[in-house]
């Protein structure tokens, strides 16, 4: 969506909402992204201000239980309409003849927002490394190797 910010650029005190949603390409994304926030001109300063919502899906990196997850993504830039040196660009978004591609700049924090590394719970058990039983619902037989440098280091320290 594109929003048009003249008139916020020029006159302090103005404010434009926007409240939709939009689908992200994205296999993990399961639903549209829903959007609500504004942008508004305070003391001469452009704001934006959003969050954005989503579910997901993914999976346990330990025992790959697949997960859904709801997102609820802050957003929040300084808008500026040209840029007066290369660093301007690093710290603001700067908006091109005074319109806005709002799901451009949504989607990137979409993106960022998803960790690449989910468990199901903290202290998930994950797979048994031998026969993949589930550790988080049953125990299974298989003995873990005996480790022998486990015991010298016990012994270190039972001296
Ligand atoms: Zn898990
Ligand atoms: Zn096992």
């Amino acid at each position: 969506m594109y929003i048009e910010l003249e008139s916020v650029f020029n006159r302090e005190g103005e404010s434009v909402q926007f409240d939709y949603e939009f689908s992200l390409d994205d296999e993990n994304i399961t639903t549209p992204v829903k959007v609500v926030g504004s942008v508004f001109n305070r003391t001469g300063i452009v704001g934006l201000k959003a969050t954005a919502k989503f579910d997901y899906s993914t999976q346990c990196a330990k025992c790959n239980k697949p997960l859904l997850r709801h997102a609820t993504v802050p957003i929040k830039h300084t808008l500026i309409s040209h840029v007066e040196n290369e660093e301007d660009r690093d710290m603001y978004i700067v908006v091109e003849r005074m319109c806005l591609e709002l799901d451009e700049l949504v989607s990137e924090e979409v993106f960022l927002s998803i960790p690449s590394r989910f468990l199901c719970k903290e202290d998930c058990k994950g797979l048994c490394p031998f026969c993949g039983t589930d550790l988080n619902e049953s125990t299974c037989n298989c003995s873990k190797p005996a480790d022998s440098r486990w015991d010298v280091l016990k012994d270190l320290f039972n001296e």
